[in-house]
């Protein structure tokens, strides 16, 4: 059984289908190293594509965005 995967910020469900996503999502991944607070420490979560858009949203900098002109 595929452990179900939801959204950290809003509890949503991600849809999937016989284990593989239905609908994209951000994965956050962070392991904390020497110079932080939280040496050692993973962090993991996923956001859905509304909740990514509102963090987004937040940043002082917008991000970069690159358009694929090819899928390689
Ligand atoms: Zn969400």
């Amino acid at each position: 059984m595929e452990p179900m995967i939801r959204c950290n910020a809003c509890k949503k469900q991600i849809k999937s289908e016989n284990g593989i996503l239905k609908e994209d999502v951000f994965v956050g991944y962070k392991e904390w190293g020497y110079f932080s607070n939280k040496d050692l420490q993973i962090d993991h979560f996923y956001l859905c594509e509304e909740c990514y858009e509102k963090m987004i949203k937040n940043f002082a900098i917008p991000v970069q965005r690159i358009e694929k002109t090819e899928v390689l």
